[in-house]
Protein backbone atom coordinates (compact mmCIF):
# COMPACT_ATOMS: atom_id res chain seq x y z
CA UNK A 1 0.00 0.00 0.00
CA UNK A 2 2.47 2.29 0.80
CA UNK A 3 4.71 1.83 -2.67
CA UNK A 4 1.22 3.35 -4.29
CA UNK A 5 1.68 6.15 -1.91
CA UNK A 6 5.57 6.37 -2.71
CA UNK A 7 4.01 7.08 -6.58
CA UNK A 8 1.62 9.64 -5.02
CA UNK A 9 3.87 11.76 -3.20
CA UNK A 10 6.81 11.53 -5.55
CA UNK A 11 4.51 14.06 -7.53
CA UNK A 12 4.35 16.78 -4.65
CA UNK A 13 7.92 18.43 -4.21
CA UNK A 14 10.23 16.59 -1.44
CA UNK A 15 11.87 19.48 0.57
CA UNK A 16 14.64 17.46 2.03
CA UNK A 17 15.35 13.99 0.30
CA UNK A 18 17.08 10.96 1.64
CA UNK A 19 19.40 11.16 -0.49
CA UNK A 20 20.60 14.29 -3.11
CA UNK A 21 23.02 13.21 -5.50
CA UNK A 22 22.85 16.41 -6.91
CA UNK A 23 25.17 18.16 -4.03
CA UNK A 24 27.68 16.20 -4.42
CA UNK A 25 27.93 16.77 -7.91
CA UNK A 26 27.98 20.49 -7.28
CA UNK A 27 31.11 19.37 -5.16
CA UNK A 28 32.93 16.89 -7.43
CA UNK A 29 31.04 17.42 -10.62
CA UNK A 30 34.34 19.16 -12.60
CA UNK A 31 37.00 16.10 -11.67
CA UNK A 32 34.54 13.68 -13.13
CA UNK A 33 33.57 15.26 -16.16
CA UNK A 34 37.42 15.52 -16.68
CA UNK A 35 37.83 12.16 -16.45
CA UNK A 36 34.98 10.83 -18.11
CA UNK A 37 35.31 12.80 -21.31
CA UNK A 38 38.94 11.26 -21.77
CA UNK A 39 37.37 7.70 -20.99
CA UNK A 40 35.03 8.76 -24.18
CA UNK A 41 38.13 10.22 -26.01
CA UNK A 42 40.38 7.56 -25.13
CA UNK A 43 38.17 4.63 -27.64
CA UNK A 44 39.12 2.25 -24.15
CA UNK A 45 35.66 1.49 -22.62
CA UNK A 46 35.76 -2.05 -21.15
CA UNK A 47 38.66 -2.80 -18.83
CA UNK A 48 41.23 -0.14 -19.51
CA UNK A 49 43.38 1.25 -17.30
CA UNK A 50 40.55 2.99 -15.16
CA UNK A 51 39.63 -0.52 -13.72
CA UNK A 52 43.39 -1.56 -12.74
CA UNK A 53 44.05 1.23 -11.33
CA UNK A 54 40.67 1.48 -9.01
CA UNK A 55 41.12 -2.35 -8.50
CA UNK A 56 44.80 -1.78 -6.84
CA UNK A 57 43.21 1.46 -5.41
CA UNK A 58 40.06 -0.16 -4.03
CA UNK A 59 42.02 -3.07 -2.53
CA UNK A 60 44.68 -0.68 -0.53
CA UNK A 61 41.42 1.41 0.84
CA UNK A 62 39.63 -1.92 1.98
CA UNK A 63 43.37 -3.69 3.12
CA UNK A 64 42.48 -6.67 0.81
CA UNK A 65 45.15 -8.36 -1.71
CA UNK A 66 42.91 -8.84 -4.59
CA UNK A 67 39.70 -6.94 -5.41
CA UNK A 68 37.94 -7.14 -9.07
CA UNK A 69 35.34 -4.90 -10.93
CA UNK A 70 32.13 -6.56 -11.17
CA UNK A 71 28.85 -5.22 -13.13
CA UNK A 72 26.87 -4.89 -9.65
CA UNK A 73 26.90 -5.93 -5.83
CA UNK A 74 24.50 -8.75 -6.78
CA UNK A 75 27.33 -9.89 -9.22
CA UNK A 76 29.72 -9.98 -6.37
CA UNK A 77 27.44 -12.31 -4.28
CA UNK A 78 26.57 -14.27 -6.92
CA UNK A 79 29.93 -15.13 -8.02
CA UNK A 80 31.45 -15.27 -4.64
CA UNK A 81 29.30 -18.51 -3.95
CA UNK A 82 29.82 -19.77 -7.61
CA UNK A 83 33.78 -19.40 -6.70
CA UNK A 84 33.09 -21.60 -4.02
CA UNK A 85 31.30 -24.20 -5.41
CA UNK A 86 28.44 -23.41 -3.42
CA UNK A 87 24.90 -24.51 -5.38
CA UNK A 88 22.61 -27.25 -5.59
CA UNK A 89 21.59 -29.15 -2.43
CA UNK A 90 23.35 -26.82 -0.23
CA UNK A 91 22.83 -24.24 2.46
CA UNK A 92 23.47 -20.54 2.99
CA UNK A 93 23.38 -18.85 6.44
CA UNK A 94 22.38 -15.14 6.14
CA UNK A 95 19.70 -12.27 7.73
CA UNK A 96 16.50 -11.88 6.21
CA UNK A 97 16.59 -8.44 7.02
CA UNK A 98 18.08 -6.90 4.45
CA UNK A 99 17.74 -6.46 0.27
CA UNK A 100 16.91 -9.01 -1.54
CA UNK A 101 20.09 -9.07 -3.54
CA UNK A 102 21.93 -10.88 -0.41
CA UNK A 103 19.14 -13.90 -0.88
CA UNK A 104 18.91 -13.70 -4.13
CA UNK A 105 22.74 -14.64 -5.06
CA UNK A 106 22.04 -17.43 -2.77
CA UNK A 107 19.07 -18.84 -5.29
CA UNK A 108 20.94 -18.12 -8.65
CA UNK A 109 23.91 -20.23 -7.24
CA UNK A 110 20.92 -23.06 -7.02
CA UNK A 111 21.53 -23.12 -2.75
CA UNK A 112 19.29 -22.37 -0.31
CA UNK A 113 19.00 -19.12 1.84
CA UNK A 114 18.50 -20.35 5.21
CA UNK A 115 17.29 -17.03 7.22
CA UNK A 116 18.48 -16.23 10.58
CA UNK A 117 17.39 -14.08 13.33
CA UNK A 118 18.87 -10.32 13.97
CA UNK A 119 19.68 -8.45 17.06
CA UNK A 120 16.78 -6.00 17.00
CA UNK A 121 19.30 -3.62 18.09
CA UNK A 122 21.68 -3.63 15.52
CA UNK A 123 19.64 -5.55 13.05
CA UNK A 124 22.65 -7.40 11.59
CA UNK A 125 22.20 -11.13 11.97
CA UNK A 126 22.60 -12.84 15.43
CA UNK A 127 25.97 -14.29 16.39
CA UNK A 128 24.25 -16.60 18.84
CA UNK A 129 21.14 -17.96 16.61
CA UNK A 130 23.78 -19.32 14.16
CA UNK A 131 24.81 -22.39 15.09
CA UNK A 132 21.45 -23.65 15.83
CA UNK A 133 20.84 -23.14 11.37
CA UNK A 134 23.19 -25.12 10.76
CA UNK A 135 22.96 -28.43 9.32
CA UNK A 136 25.28 -31.26 7.15
CA UNK A 137 24.33 -29.16 4.24
CA UNK A 138 25.25 -26.20 5.38
CA UNK A 139 28.66 -24.72 3.34
CA UNK A 140 28.20 -20.79 3.88
CA UNK A 141 27.32 -17.52 5.94
CA UNK A 142 26.56 -14.36 4.49
CA UNK A 143 27.05 -11.35 7.18
CA UNK A 144 25.25 -8.31 6.04
CA UNK A 145 26.71 -4.96 7.45
CA UNK A 146 23.00 -3.12 6.91
CA UNK A 147 23.04 0.11 7.19
CA UNK A 148 26.74 0.62 7.56
CA UNK A 149 27.21 -0.91 10.59
CA UNK A 150 29.72 -3.94 10.85
CA UNK A 151 28.02 -7.51 11.56
CA UNK A 152 29.61 -9.02 15.19
CA UNK A 153 32.63 -10.89 12.70
CA UNK A 154 34.68 -11.95 15.58
CA UNK A 155 32.05 -14.25 16.67
CA UNK A 156 30.70 -15.10 13.00
CA UNK A 157 33.88 -15.96 12.10
CA UNK A 158 34.50 -18.03 15.17
CA UNK A 159 31.29 -20.36 14.17
CA UNK A 160 32.58 -20.25 11.15
CA UNK A 161 35.88 -22.07 11.47
CA UNK A 162 34.60 -24.15 13.85
CA UNK A 163 31.96 -25.54 11.40
CA UNK A 164 34.19 -25.01 8.68
CA UNK A 165 32.25 -22.53 6.88
CA UNK A 166 32.94 -20.40 4.20
CA UNK A 167 32.12 -16.39 4.65
CA UNK A 168 31.01 -14.20 2.27
CA UNK A 169 30.57 -10.90 3.84
CA UNK A 170 27.87 -8.20 2.10
CA UNK A 171 29.51 -4.77 2.16
CA UNK A 172 27.23 -2.87 0.03
CA UNK A 173 26.36 -0.66 2.18
CA UNK A 174 29.26 -0.54 4.42
CA UNK A 175 32.31 0.74 2.59
CA UNK A 176 34.80 2.14 4.62
CA UNK A 177 33.28 0.25 8.04
CA UNK A 178 35.57 -1.21 10.79
CA UNK A 179 35.13 -3.54 13.32
CA UNK A 180 37.43 -3.33 15.65
CA UNK A 181 40.02 -1.52 13.98
CA UNK A 182 39.57 -4.11 11.00
CA UNK A 183 37.61 -2.56 7.63
CA UNK A 184 34.56 -4.98 6.57
CA UNK A 185 35.30 -7.02 3.11
CA UNK A 186 38.69 -8.39 4.79
CA UNK A 187 37.36 -10.80 7.44
CA UNK A 188 35.68 -12.99 5.19
CA UNK A 189 36.64 -15.54 1.63
CA UNK A 190 34.88 -12.59 0.15
CA UNK A 191 33.94 -8.69 0.34
CA UNK A 192 30.94 -8.11 -2.06
CA UNK A 193 30.54 -4.12 -3.01
CA UNK A 194 28.11 -2.17 -4.73
CA UNK A 195 28.52 1.35 -6.57
CA UNK A 196 24.71 1.64 -7.04
CA UNK A 197 24.28 5.35 -6.89
CA UNK A 198 22.52 5.64 -3.35
CA UNK A 199 25.65 4.10 -2.29
CA UNK A 200 28.21 5.65 0.06
CA UNK A 201 30.39 5.20 -2.87
CA UNK A 202 28.22 5.37 -5.69
CA UNK A 203 28.61 5.32 -9.53
CA UNK A 204 26.62 6.38 -12.06
CA UNK A 205 24.92 3.95 -13.21
CA UNK A 206 25.78 -0.05 -12.23
CA UNK A 207 28.63 -1.24 -10.66
CA UNK A 208 30.36 -3.38 -7.70
CA UNK A 209 33.61 -4.75 -6.86
CA UNK A 210 34.74 -8.02 -4.77
CA UNK A 211 37.65 -8.14 -2.42
CA UNK A 212 39.66 -11.20 -1.49
CA UNK A 213 42.85 -12.38 -0.01
CA UNK A 214 43.25 -15.60 -1.39
CA UNK A 215 45.34 -15.73 -4.83
CA UNK A 216 43.46 -19.35 -5.94
CA UNK A 217 39.51 -17.91 -5.13
CA UNK A 218 40.45 -14.36 -6.90
CA UNK A 219 41.46 -16.27 -9.99
CA UNK A 220 38.01 -18.31 -9.70
CA UNK A 221 35.87 -15.56 -9.33
CA UNK A 222 38.36 -13.40 -12.58
CA UNK A 223 37.28 -16.69 -14.92
CA UNK A 224 33.73 -17.28 -13.86
CA UNK A 225 32.98 -13.14 -14.85
CA UNK A 226 35.23 -13.81 -18.65
CA UNK A 227 32.52 -16.33 -19.33
CA UNK A 228 34.21 -19.48 -17.13
CA UNK A 229 37.66 -18.88 -18.79
CA UNK A 230 40.90 -16.93 -17.98
CA UNK A 231 42.40 -17.47 -21.30
CA UNK A 232 40.17 -15.89 -23.69
CA UNK A 233 37.98 -18.28 -25.84
CA UNK A 234 38.95 -20.73 -23.62
CA UNK A 235 35.91 -21.77 -21.24
CA UNK A 236 36.30 -24.31 -18.60
CA UNK A 237 32.73 -24.02 -17.08
CA UNK A 238 29.60 -22.04 -17.74
CA UNK A 239 30.15 -18.07 -16.49
CA UNK A 240 29.14 -14.68 -16.91
CA UNK A 241 29.54 -11.45 -18.13
CA UNK A 242 30.45 -9.13 -15.28
CA UNK A 243 32.77 -6.18 -15.81
CA UNK A 244 32.72 -2.61 -14.34
CA UNK A 245 32.69 -0.25 -17.40
CA UNK A 246 35.25 2.15 -17.85
CA UNK A 247 33.54 4.99 -17.31
CA UNK A 248 32.57 4.10 -13.67
CA UNK A 249 35.48 3.07 -12.94
CA UNK A 250 37.02 6.67 -13.49
CA UNK A 251 34.68 8.35 -11.52
CA UNK A 252 34.71 5.75 -8.97
CA UNK A 253 38.65 6.56 -8.70
CA UNK A 254 37.65 9.90 -8.20
CA UNK A 255 35.39 9.72 -5.37
CA UNK A 256 37.44 7.37 -4.16
CA UNK A 257 39.25 10.26 -2.79
CA UNK A 258 36.48 11.64 -0.62
CA UNK A 259 35.14 8.39 0.89
CA UNK A 260 36.72 8.78 3.74
CA UNK A 261 35.49 12.63 4.25
CA UNK A 262 32.26 11.87 3.37
CA UNK A 263 31.96 8.66 5.51
CA UNK A 264 32.79 11.21 8.31
CA UNK A 265 30.40 13.78 7.57
CA UNK A 266 27.95 11.21 7.73
CA UNK A 267 28.70 10.15 11.35
CA UNK A 268 28.82 13.85 12.14
CA UNK A 269 25.30 13.96 11.17
CA UNK A 270 24.20 10.69 12.45
CA UNK A 271 25.38 11.91 16.20
CA UNK A 272 23.93 15.00 15.33
CA UNK A 273 20.82 13.74 15.03
CA UNK A 274 21.07 11.28 18.35
CA UNK A 275 21.82 14.55 19.89
CA UNK A 276 18.99 16.68 18.51
CA UNK A 277 16.45 12.90 18.85
CA UNK A 278 17.76 12.87 22.90
CA UNK A 279 14.56 14.56 24.51
CA UNK A 280 12.26 12.25 22.48
CA UNK A 281 12.51 8.71 24.50
CA UNK A 282 9.37 7.43 22.07
CA UNK A 283 11.94 7.74 19.22
CA UNK A 284 14.82 4.78 19.10
CA UNK A 285 17.61 6.33 17.75
CA UNK A 286 20.18 3.80 16.00
CA UNK A 287 22.45 1.96 18.31
CA UNK A 288 26.30 1.26 17.97
CA UNK A 289 28.15 -2.36 18.41
CA UNK A 290 31.25 -1.46 20.46
CA UNK A 291 34.67 -0.77 18.72
CA UNK A 292 33.11 -0.36 15.88
CA UNK A 293 32.98 2.30 12.81
CA UNK A 294 29.73 2.58 11.53
CA UNK A 295 29.29 4.19 8.01
CA UNK A 296 25.77 5.53 8.41
CA UNK A 297 24.65 4.26 4.72
CA UNK A 298 21.31 5.27 6.71
CA UNK A 299 20.15 6.40 9.15
CA UNK A 300 17.49 4.39 11.25
CA UNK A 301 15.08 4.93 13.60
CA UNK A 302 12.61 2.61 15.35
CA UNK A 303 9.18 4.43 16.17
CA UNK A 304 5.39 3.19 16.95
CA UNK A 305 2.80 4.16 14.17
CA UNK A 306 5.25 3.96 11.80
CA UNK A 307 3.00 3.80 8.62
CA UNK A 308 1.40 6.97 9.79
CA UNK A 309 4.12 8.70 10.90
CA UNK A 310 5.81 7.89 7.69
CA UNK A 311 2.66 8.81 5.44
CA UNK A 312 2.20 12.59 7.43
CA UNK A 313 6.16 13.02 6.58
CA UNK A 314 6.44 12.32 3.00
CA UNK A 315 3.29 15.04 3.02
CA UNK A 316 4.93 17.52 4.81
CA UNK A 317 7.85 16.90 2.44
CA UNK A 318 10.76 14.70 4.03
CA UNK A 319 11.83 11.92 2.23
CA UNK A 320 11.92 9.44 5.14
CA UNK A 321 12.13 5.85 3.64
CA UNK A 322 11.38 2.08 4.86
CA UNK A 323 14.22 -0.57 4.46
CA UNK A 324 12.83 -2.80 3.80
CA UNK A 325 8.80 -3.12 4.46
CA UNK A 326 8.72 -7.18 3.81
CA UNK A 327 11.58 -9.62 5.64
CA UNK A 328 13.58 -11.95 3.02
CA UNK A 329 11.47 -14.93 4.50
CA UNK A 330 8.36 -13.71 3.93
CA UNK A 331 8.50 -12.51 0.12
CA UNK A 332 6.69 -14.40 -2.31
CA UNK A 333 9.92 -15.52 -4.22
CA UNK A 334 10.61 -17.60 -1.01
CA UNK A 335 7.32 -19.21 -0.91
CA UNK A 336 8.89 -23.04 -1.76
CA UNK A 337 10.88 -22.31 1.45
CA UNK A 338 7.88 -22.35 3.71
CA UNK A 339 8.33 -19.74 6.19
CA UNK A 340 5.64 -18.09 8.06
CA UNK A 341 5.04 -15.03 9.87
CA UNK A 342 6.12 -15.78 13.73
CA UNK A 343 9.20 -17.78 12.88
CA UNK A 344 11.57 -14.86 13.10
CA UNK A 345 9.99 -12.31 15.64
CA UNK A 346 12.47 -9.65 15.86
CA UNK A 347 12.89 -9.36 11.97
CA UNK A 348 9.12 -9.09 11.21
CA UNK A 349 9.04 -6.72 14.38
CA UNK A 350 11.92 -4.84 13.32
CA UNK A 351 10.39 -4.53 9.48
CA UNK A 352 7.12 -2.73 11.18
CA UNK A 353 8.83 0.10 13.27
CA UNK A 354 12.24 0.93 10.97
CA UNK A 355 12.13 4.13 9.31
CA UNK A 356 15.32 6.11 7.45
CA UNK A 357 15.45 9.60 7.72
CA UNK A 358 17.60 11.57 5.30
CA UNK A 359 21.24 10.83 5.73
CA UNK A 360 24.09 12.34 3.36
CA UNK A 361 27.35 14.21 3.68
CA UNK A 362 26.08 17.33 2.29
CA UNK A 363 22.72 17.48 5.05
CA UNK A 364 22.80 20.91 7.10
CA UNK A 365 22.16 21.44 10.50
CA UNK A 366 18.96 23.02 9.89
CA UNK A 367 17.72 20.57 7.69
CA UNK A 368 18.21 17.51 10.28
CA UNK A 369 16.63 19.80 13.15
CA UNK A 370 13.74 20.49 10.35
CA UNK A 371 13.55 16.64 10.21
CA UNK A 372 14.04 16.05 13.79
CA UNK A 373 11.12 18.50 14.45
CA UNK A 374 8.36 17.19 11.55
CA UNK A 375 9.22 13.31 12.94
CA UNK A 376 8.37 14.52 16.25
CA UNK A 377 5.41 17.00 15.35
CA UNK A 378 3.92 13.53 12.92
CA UNK A 379 4.53 11.60 15.90
CA UNK A 380 1.91 13.30 17.61
CA UNK A 381 -0.30 13.91 15.63
CA UNK A 382 -0.87 9.73 15.31
CA UNK A 383 -1.55 10.08 18.92
CA UNK A 384 -4.18 12.30 18.81
CA UNK A 385 -5.92 10.26 16.49
CA UNK A 386 -5.62 6.93 18.04
C1 LIG B 1 22.62 -2.56 -2.87
C2 LIG B 1 22.74 -3.83 -2.17
C3 LIG B 1 23.02 -5.03 -2.85
C4 LIG B 1 23.07 -5.14 -4.35
O1 LIG B 1 23.93 -4.29 -5.00
P1 LIG B 1 23.65 -3.96 -6.54
O2 LIG B 1 24.90 -3.27 -6.97
O3 LIG B 1 22.45 -3.09 -6.61
O4 LIG B 1 23.47 -5.26 -7.25
C5 LIG B 1 23.18 -6.17 -2.10
N1 LIG B 1 23.07 -6.17 -0.76
C6 LIG B 1 22.79 -5.05 -0.08
C7 LIG B 1 22.68 -5.11 1.41
C8 LIG B 1 22.60 -3.85 -0.76
O5 LIG B 1 22.29 -2.74 -0.06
Amino acid sequence: MLNYYYREVEEKVIMIPILDSKRQYAQIGKEIEKEVLEVLASGSYILGKHNKALQEEFANFVGSKFSLGLNSGTDALHLALRALNIGRGDEVITTAFTFVATASAIGLAGATPVFVEINEETFNIDPEKIEAAITPKTKAIIPVHLYGQPAEMDKIMEIAKRHNLRVIEDCCQAIGAQYKGQQVGTFGDFGCFSFYPTKNLGGMGDGGMITCNDETLFNRIVALRNHGGAIRYYHDELGVNSRLDEIQAAIIRVKLNYIKEWNEKRRANAYRYNEMFAKYPEIQTPKEIDDSYCVYHQYTIKIENRDEVHKLLLEKGIGAMIYYPVPLHLQKLHKELGYKVGDLPKTEKDTTLVMSLPMFPELTVEEQQTVVNTVVECLNLTKQTV
